[in-house]
């Protein structure tokens, strides 16, 4: 079925009665040519692009749970691509590039809204990292600009400016090509036009281990539905990518801890924007729903906990009232985690392992949303031809042997 206008119509006479389901409950084959381990937004649009650019259909996503109920589901939907190094700039300004697109391309409605993302400075300290990212964003064509005090006023007027606050806002660099998406919805238009060009979508179906050949290279995985063959397997599996990999001997350089979000009870439209905040540590958006959607920290612990600790969440929301001194009137409705995979220099791997046939997408950690659509695009390119894209070559996982890191850790809205 193909969404349009008439489509719509339609289905507002009939009761909606008409919509089948949007990609087929697949069961395991004996094997695949590729299998993506992991059923989030990242795994399944490498299926699509691996179908639709590179023509391997004989794909399998393999889901432990439920496709987007990992940290696809479970993110505050921030997209933006205003990294600092130049690598960083081409992966996340290819995403963005895609993101425009997408609802066409899937012809599924993702809500992707370029709305503006504001990075506030409240500090000497502040002005100068974040003009330094503003300088060279706009060196390699990535779109943002630095806003003075008045000027982040009349962009955001609900903003608290006073002079008297504790961190008083002294201006912010601005993305206004970044914004928020639907992220249930970008799992399901993955999956959706994944599963129409042939890729098997296989949910509550658990990797236990990797099976390799006499040669080291891989032969399949076995799961808890049994043994499935593959001539290529990608581990597309976030925060437990090191468990995964270990399946195979392979030693990944990242940590896995709990990051937090919470919303709001749904108000009226009040906030129009993304703001985001490194120093008051928080950052805030409003749902279509209406919902404040709110950002917090990662735990200081290594963890597999998805709930988090109550006072991360807590100083989230002290951030955030901080910059908005009227939505302390507002009542949160629920909060919760995800586990977020980080690599020392807080940049993603993408690529071969040491061991043939074996290939890793993964390190994403707290901002990986963003990248979802490039992520996919050019990990297909990967699996497919056996080399890395030219935009994926630096993210390979041996710049932690060669030291050609690339530092991001300054990229995020709240420190981890
Ligand atoms: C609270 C929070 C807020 C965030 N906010 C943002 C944001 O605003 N912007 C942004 O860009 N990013 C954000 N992120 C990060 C972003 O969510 C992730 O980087 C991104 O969603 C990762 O996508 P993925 O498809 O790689 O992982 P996931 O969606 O986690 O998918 C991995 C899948 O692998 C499956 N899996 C794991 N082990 C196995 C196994 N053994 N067998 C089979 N399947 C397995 C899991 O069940 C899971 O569904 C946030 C994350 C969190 C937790």
């Amino acid at each position: 079925m193909r969404f349009s206008a008439l489509t719509l119509l339609r289905s507002a006479f009939d009761g909606q009665s008409r919509y089948p389901h949007q990609w087929r409950k697949a069961d395991p084959r004996p094997s695949y040519d590729v299998i993506v381990i992991g059923g989030g937004g990242h795994g399944l649009a490498t299926a699509y692009y691996l179908a639709k650019e590179y023509g391997v259909t004989n794909v399998a996503v393999i889901e432990k749970g439920w496709i987007g109920g990992g940290n696809t589901g479970r993110n505050t939907t921030i997209i933006r691509s205003n990294y600092l190094f130049d690598e960083s700039a081409a992966l996340y300004d290819h995403a963005l590039t895609l993101w425009r697109g997408l609802s066409q391309e899937l012809n599924y409605n993702v809500m992707f809204s370029p709305r503006g993302v504001l990075m506030l400075a409240h500090t000497v300290h502040d002005v100068q990292s974040i003009k330094r990212h503003v300088h060279a964003n706009r060196l390699n064509g990535v779109d943002n600009a630095w806003l003075t005090r008045a000027q982040v006023a009349a962009f955001c007027p609900g903003l608290n400016m006073s002079p008297e606050a504790r961190h008083p806002i002294v201006g912010a660099a601005l993305q206004r090509s970044g914004g928020t998406a639907r992220h249930d919805a970008v799992a399901w238009g993955f999956a959706r036009a994944a599963s129409a060009r042939g890729v098997d979508i296989i949910e509550n179906c658990e990797v236990v281990g990797i099976r390799r050949r006499i040669d080291g290279a891989v032969a399949g995985v076995e799961t808890s539905r049994g043994f499935i063959g593959a001539r290529k397997i990608g581990v597309v599996t976030a925060g437990r990518s090191s468990q995964v990999m270990a399946m195979a001997d392979v030693r990944l350089p990242i940590e896995s801890y709990p990051l937090q979000a919470l919303v709001s009870e749904p108000t009226k439209p009040v906030l129009d924007c993304v703001v985001m905040s490194n120093t008051v540590h928080g950052y805030v958006s409003q749902s279509d729903k209406g919902e404040l959607v709110i950002g917090a920290g990662s735990d200081a612990y290594v963890s597999y906990s998805q709930a988090g600790s109550a006072h991360v969440a807590a100083e989230a929301i002290g951030a955030v009232c901080e910059l908005f001194p009227q939505f302390a009137r507002m009542r949160m409705l629920r909060n919760w985690g995800g586990i977020v995979d980080l690599t020392p220099d807080r940049s993603p791997i993408i690529g071969k392992t040491p061991v043939p046939g074996l290939y890793a997408n993964c390190g994403w950690g707290t901002g990986g949303f963003k990248a979802t659509p490039g992520s996919g695009h050019i990990f297909a390119h990967t699996l497919a031809t056996g080399d890395p894209h030219p935009i994926a070559a630096p993210f390979s996982l041996d710049r932690f042997l060669t030291g050609r890191l690339i530092n991001e850790a300054a990229a995020a809205a709240v420190a981890h």
